[in-house]
């Protein structure tokens, strides 16, 4: 059987597609893993945060605010971008931007700022408070997506790492570690940190993506953690923590450069973590109950590679998701799906501009640019 879509990679950015393609096409879903969701998908901080990954990201994050809330997979948290005096014009430079792109911002100080986080070292005198950050049920929303492909009739093969791709007819051979052999009339490469990896095995170029790594530790605190907690994140990106049954997920919000791996998180980043959070907060760490890792990987320019490759025929790109693919993922997918089938736009991609994150914008410029870290 000829598949119309082989879509190599079952994290959120492979399942969310395949669910909007399965409808119109015959997609076959190639997983290296033994189940979909075990590298950056499963690996999330879990918010929908309207500012997180610049104003090129806002659009996206937006239009998949409503989808991701009919299904119920928000649960209303807020964020509060937290700053001490001398970061008043960096504050202020967020609200104007984001306000500007139509994000909800007010600005917090003094009572008001600590009633919302308890134990705050007085130097941490300003906020800004987003209220419409929510919590996302990734599992579920990943689950959501993979039901609804396989209800359409997609194909999914785990332990099934594309090892080869050849095109010849106008068709794709691929070729798996399973040893089984599919053949589709178009590729997705939705590889998450591999992308470049198998663009390579096309015989596309790489677009320059760089996997860095996030660390996430889960402290036990004393006093526990209240529920209403908002997001809460330094406005020069040092660090954010959020709630969970009383514990609190911290990040330093690291950026490590790293190969496409297993992530795993090193203890000077942990460390680092924990010495940035003893400077905001009064608060005693108890335990480290928990630590992972995960890559969040960005093309040079930080926006998302979403369609054909300008060179290779049949090769389309799905990468580039960095840290925004779960609150992105609705608008992203429908926005790329539209485009492979030559449908119009809806009301969830109206205002969606695909040109800004074609992939010709990475490819065909001399001279590309390294990632700005
Ligand atoms: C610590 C951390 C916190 C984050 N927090 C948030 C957040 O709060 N909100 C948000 O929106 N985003 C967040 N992100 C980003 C988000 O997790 C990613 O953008 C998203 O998961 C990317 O999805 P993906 O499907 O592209 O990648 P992945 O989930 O990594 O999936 C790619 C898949 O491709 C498979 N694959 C690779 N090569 C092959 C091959 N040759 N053959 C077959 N399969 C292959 C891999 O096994 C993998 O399963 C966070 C990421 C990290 C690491």
């Amino acid at each position: 059987m000829i598949h119309d879509f082989a879509i190599i990679g079952a994290g959120m950015a492979g399942a969310s597609l395949a669910a909007e393609l399965a409808p119109h096409a015959r997609v076959l879903l190639l997983e290296a893993e033994a189940a979909p969701g075990y590298h950056a998908t499963g690996r999330s901080a879990a918010f929908w945060e309207e500012t997180y990954g610049g104003p090129g990201v806002v659009p996206l994050t937006r239009a998949s605010g409503p989808y991701l809330a009919e299904h119920g997979f928000l649960t209303i948290r807020g964020a509060l971008y937290l700053g001490r005096a001398e970061d008043r014009a960096a504050l202020a430079a967020h609200r104007q931007t984001f306000t500007a792109a139509g994000v909800e911002i007010v600005p917090c100080e003094g009572k008001a700022l600590s009633a919302m986080v308890p134990l705050l070292r007085p130097e941490w005198c300003l906020g800004l408070h987003q209220p419409a950050c929510a919590d996302i049920d990734v599992a579920g929303l990943h689950q959501h997506y993979l039901a609804r492909a396989r209800q359409h009739g997609a194909q999914l093969a785990c332990r099934a790492e594309v090892t080869g791709l050849r095109r010849s007819g106008g068709v794709w051979q691929i070729a798996t570690a399973r040893g089984e052999n599919f053949a589709a009339a178009a590729i997705v490469n939705a590889a998450g940190a591999w992308a470049d990896e198998v663009a390579v095995r096309a015989g596309a170029s790489p677009i320059g993506l760089a996997p860095l790594r996030r660390t996430v530790v889960v402290l036990r605190v004393d006093p526990p953690a209240p529920a209403d907690l908002p997001l809460v994140l330094d406005i020069n990106g040092g660090f954010y923590f959020k709630p969970d049954a009383g514990r609190l997920w911290l990040s330093p919000h690291d950026e490590i450069p790293s190969a496409p791996c297993d992530a795993a998180p090193e203890e000077l980043d942990v460390a680092v973590a924990i010495d940035r959070f003893e400077k905001v907060t009064q608060w005693r760490i108890a335990a480290v109950e928990r630590r992972w890792a995960g890559l969040r990987s960005f093309a040079p320019d930080r926006l998302p590679a979403y369609g054909p490759d300008p060179e290779v025929p049949g090769f389309i790109w799905f990468a580039g998701q960095g840290g925004f693919g779960i609150q992105t993922a609705p608008a992203a997918a429908r926005l790329t799906a539209q485009g492979l089938l030559g449908l119009g736009p809806d009301a969830m991609t109206a205002a969606l501009d695909r040109e800004a994150y074609a992939p010709a914008r990475l490819l065909l410029q001399p001279g590309k640019q390294g990632l700005a870290l």
